[in-house]
């Protein structure tokens, strides 16, 4: 399939600070891509470059085999057919809900801009608050107009910068689920920036994790979170244990016994081994030589817990359903369900 955006070597500088290193992505027609880091990552920066609001030092941007950006060539932002969502939705004070949206849409007769406003308003569902003002509006409604606005000139890529962070966590999850809905009905492509691993994993369809201005992995929220590249892209992702072990044609000899680590990989590794990887039983089931650990931390977290069980020395986290049996203080073992290997341990 053609790419409907290329990112290709994109690098930027402010001042002598490099800031976004060698950044290239493709974004399918219709995919919801993420840019996924910490804060001051790079990630807005690539975004901004993107709409045309920033230009690079170097590297080329394309849309449907269009050039947006490259040494020779600069398309400003209202020709790209880019839509923008920002994290404080910058709606008009002064304006009701109505011209907000239709600002979106601007020379093209006043009538149809008001039809399409009110079109796109009934899509996320605030048809009927279209002559209220945004400070009489919640932060979800606020950042609906804001969408409805975005996409009232039918953009064939939206760029959504941190879009859900000023909501509070149950409307953030069911605005971004709406959001989500809307783009895949209507065949957006979309650019998500989050520095949130959750958002990003159910959000969108690929991602890339970014450190310090470089693309560090690329894949679908799966790979990423099952198979990192690096031990920061499988820290960042979410909770990990990482242990140095010798392995044997994929098995790999852990405190915890031998483990199945994907790929026939031999040699002295680092392996990531997620909490729910990882189960508890009672010291007396197995193999003899495997050492005991103590239950020396349990959080409840509703639908689970995570506890924390030292073996020889060292802390690992073990993530149970609620109906596990075991104290603090017990005396366990720990048994490993499989292990990724990390190719690079930086
Ligand atoms: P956040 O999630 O906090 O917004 P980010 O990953 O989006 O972070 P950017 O906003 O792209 O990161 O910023 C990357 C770095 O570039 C930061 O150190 C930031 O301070 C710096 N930066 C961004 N814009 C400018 C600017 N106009 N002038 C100078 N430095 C800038």
């Amino acid at each position: 399939m053609t790419p409907l955006l290329t990112v290709e070597s994109i690098t930027k500088r402010f001042g002598d600070t490099p800031v976004v290193k060698d950044v290239s992505f493709t974004v399918y027609p219709g995919e919801i891509f993420a840019l996924l880091g910490p804060s001051g990552c790079g990630k807005t920066t690539t975004l901004r470059i993107i709409a045309g609001f920033e230009q690079a030092d170097a590297g080329t941007i394309s849309m449907a085999e269009r050039s947006l950006a490259s040494d020779s060539v600069y398309v400003p932002p209202e020709s790209r057919g880019i839509g923008f969502v920002f994290q404080d939705y910058a709606l008009f004070p002064h304006k009701n809900v109505l011209d907000n949206v239709a600002f979106g849409l601007r020379k093209v007769p006043k009538k149809t801009r008001r039809e399409r406003a009110l079109e796109v308003l009934d899509m996320v569902g605030m048809t009927d608050l279209h002559a209220r003002l945004p400070h009489h509006l919640s932060g979800g409604e606020q950042q609906r107009v804001a969408l409805a606005r975005s996409i009232i000139a039918r953009p064939k890529l939206l760029l959504l910068d941190e879009p859900f962070s000023s909501l509070d966590p149950g409307l953030r999850q069911t605005t971004r689920d709406e959001v989500r809905a809307l783009l895949k009905s209507e065949g957006i492509s979309a650019v998500l920036v989050t520095h949130a691993q959750e958002e990003a994993l159910s959000f969108a369809e690929r991602l890339a994790v970014m450190k310090d201005g470089t693309v560090e992995q690329i894949g679908t929220p799966e790979v990423v979170y099952r198979q990192p590249k690096t031990a920061y892209v499988a820290d960042f992702l979410g909770q990990t244990n990482f242990v140095n072990a010798y392995v044997k044609n994929g098995i790999a000899e852990t405190p915890f016994g031998h483990v199945a680590v994907e790929g026939a990989v031999t040699g002295e590794m680092l392996l990531s081994i997620r909490p729910e990887c990882l189960t508890m039983m009672s010291p007396d089931a197995g193999n003899g030589r495997i050492k005991d650990g103590r239950v020396v931390g349990q959080a409840f977290k509703g639908h689970d817990f995570t506890y924390r069980v030292e073996v020889d020395g060292e802390c690992y986290l073990v993530q149970t359903d609620y109906r596990c049996p075991f104290q603090l203080g017990d005396v366990v073992r720990l048994k490993a369900v499989s292990a990724v290997a990390i190719s690079d341990s930086s």
